[in-house]
């Protein structure tokens, strides 16, 4: 486990339905990503609607995101299962405090109300145009910055 203190992205997580229609390929399953995409990839058949399961959806909807943020936010695999998906930054910034495999260097964070401030600052600004396509996906009012500990794998 990986224990990541500072500021990261809370998305509330609003695919309810157990199942949904989507154009993918009827025969792998695999789901359509840009709009203009005809045929499967991998077998060639035309995409149609087809039904595919909750847990697919979000994988999906996953991946096109991290594609689209070029993977400058990484959403861990394993992380708390409360109803919502989680983002932390992917490269160096001042939004992380500390995570843990970061260093073998003891360190010690003091943090105040100040820290806190500048770890969400640096994150809304370094990582405004990924922000921008996470309340795109996600819907405004359910994306939150938070700070705090994010324990994930
Ligand atoms: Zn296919």
């Amino acid at each position: 486990m990986y224990t990541y203190v500072g500021a990261y992205l809370k998305c509330k997580y609003s695919f309810k339905e157990e199942s949904r229609e989507v154009f993918g390929c009827s025969k792998c399953e695999k789901l359509r990503i840009g709009k203009d995409d005809k045929f499967c990839s991998k077998c060639g058949i035309e995409f149609t609607q087809i039904k595919v399961n909750k847990t697919k959806i979000k994988k999906q909807v996953q991946y096109v995101i991290c594609e689209k943020i070029k993977d400058k936010l990484y959403y861990p695999d394993y992380v708390v299962d409360n109803g919502f998906d989680y983002y932390v930054p992917n490269l160096l910034t001042k939004a992380r405090l500390v995570c843990s495999g970061d260093s073998y260097n003891p360190t010690s964070h003091e943090i105040n109300q100040e820290t806190i401030l500048n770890c969400i600052i640096a994150l809304t600004t370094e990582f405004s145009s990924s922000i921008d396509v996470l309340e795109n996906e996600y819907g405004k009012e359910n994306v939150s910055l938070v700070f705090g500990a994010l324990s994930y794998s």
